[in-house]
C-alpha cells in the first residue's frame, strides 16, 4: 500500500522512524526493536539510509522488507541520492519493489566534502529524485521539509518554494525535520498554504533523552533549543532516568498540542528505543483512538 492512501483514509497518520544497526553490529540486533514497535500498531515505520555506497544501505532495504513482510506494517525506505548515479538508484528502486517495499522518502542527502557530482549522471536536488522515482517505479514518494529552514539555506523563505517544487515533482506528502518549538511547525504550515502547497505535512518529533544527543542535533540540523528545554537538560543532565522521563514528557506536550491543532501526522524519531515509543504511544492512546473513531464516522 502507498502511504498516501493512508493519508486519504486517516486524519492523523502516526508513524515511527528507526535506523539500521552500525555495520559492525549484526542486523539481528534490531529485530526485537522492530517486533516491539510493530506491536504498537503505527501506520508505518520508516528506515533511515546512510551515505551512498555504505554497506548499511542494504540493511535499509532488508529492515524495510522485514517490517512489511514479517510484521505486516507498511514501511518507508529513506533513500539519499546525492552521490548515487541514476543507474544505481534505478537498481535500488527495483530491489525495493522486489522486496514488496512500496514507499520511499526521496532525499538529496548531505553534501560531503570531496563528493564528485557529475551533471546528468548524479542528482543535484530532491526534485530530480522524486521525478525519477515517479517515472521509473511504482513507489509512493515522500519528501523532507524543514520548519526552521534547511541548514544550507540563506533565504529561509526559498525553502517554502522548494516545497512547492517537490509537490510539482510528484511527492505524495512531507515529513518534517525535528523541532522543539511547535511555533516553527505552525509557521511552516501557514507559509506552505500561502504558497499553494496542498500535500499533508507530518510533524517530526524526537524525544531528546540525553545531552550529547541534543548537542549533535543542533550541530546537524540547527534546531533551536528553547529555554524551557535547556532548563530541563541543565537540571537532569546527571540523572539518566530523570532526563529520559523529562525528555519524553516534553515530546508528549509537543505531540498533544500538535494533534489538538489538527496536524495531519506525527512521525516519531524513536532512536530505536521501544521503551520511548511505548511510553509515548500509551500516553496518547485515548487521543489516537478518538481520532480513529472520527475517521470511521467520517467514512461512514
Ligand atoms: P533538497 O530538497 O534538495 O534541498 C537541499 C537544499 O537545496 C536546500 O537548502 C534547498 O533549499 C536547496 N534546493 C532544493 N531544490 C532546489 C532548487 N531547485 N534550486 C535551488 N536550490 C534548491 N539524511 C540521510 O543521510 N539519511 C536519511 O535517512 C535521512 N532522513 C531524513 C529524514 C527527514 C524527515 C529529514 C527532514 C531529513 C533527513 N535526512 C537524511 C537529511 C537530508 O538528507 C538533508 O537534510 C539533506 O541535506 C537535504 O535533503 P533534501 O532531500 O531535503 O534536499
Amino acid at each position: 500500500m502507498k502511504i498516501k492512501d493512508i493519508f486519504e483514509r486517516e486524519r492523523l497518520v502516526y508513524s515511527f522512524e528507526v535506523f539500521p544497526p552500525k555495520p559492525d553490529y549484526p542486523i539481528e540486533s534490531i529485530y526485537k526493536t522492530i517486533e516491539e514497535l510493530s506491536k504498537l500498531d503505527p501506520d508505518y515505520i520508516s528506515v533511515t539510509y546512510g551515505a551512498a555506497g555504505s554497506s548499511a544501505n542494504n540493511r535499509t532495504a532488508e529492515i524495510a522488507s522485514l517490517i512489511k513482510n514479517k510484521h505486516g506494517v507498511e514501511s518507508l525506505a529513506h533513500l539519499t541520492c546525492i552521490d548515487s548515479s541514476k543507474e544505481e538508484v534505478r537498481q535500488i528502486l527495483k530491489d525495493l519493489t522486489d522486496r514488496n517495499v512500496n514507499n520511499i522518502l526521496a532525499l538529496r542527502g548531505d553534501i560531503v566534502e570531496g563528493m564528485e557530482i557529475v551533471d546528468g549522471v548524479n542528482f543535484s536536488n530532491s526534485q530530480e529524485i522524486i521525478r525519477f522515482a515517479k517515472e521509473n517505479s511504482n513507489m509512493g514518494v515522500a519528501a523532507a521539509c524543514y520548519p526552521e529552514g534547511h541548514i544550507e539555506s540563506e533565504d529561509k523563505s526559498f525553502d517554502i518554494e522548494v516545497l512547492k517544487l517537490k509537490e510539482e515533482a510528484g511527492a505524495d506528502y512531507f515529513i518534517s525535520q525535528l523541532f522543539l518549538d511547535n511555533s516553527y511547525f505552525y509557521d511552516l504550515l501557514d507559509k506552505a498554504e500561502q504558497k499553494g502547497v496542498t500535500l499533508p505535512i507530518q510533524a517530526g518529533i524526537m524525544p531528546v533523552i540525553n545531552k550529547r544527543q541534543i548537542e549533535r542535533i543542533v550541530g546537524l540540523c540547527g534546531a533551536t533549543v528553547p529555554k524551557k528545554f535547556i532548563k530541563i537538560i541543565n537540571k537532569y543532565e546527571h540523572n539518566k532516568e530523570a532526563l529520559r522521563d523529562a525528555g519524553i514528557a516534553y515530546a508528549l506536550e509537543q505531540i498533544v498540542d500538535l494533534i489538538s491543532s489538527g496536524v495531519r501526522g506525527i512521525h516519531l524519531y524513536t532512536m530505536n528505543s521501544p521503551y520511548i515509543a511505548k511510553k509515548i504511544t500509551s500516553s496518547i492512546d485515548s487521543i489516537l483512538t478518538s481520532v480513529r473513531e472520527e475517521d470511521l464516522k467520517r467514512l461512514g
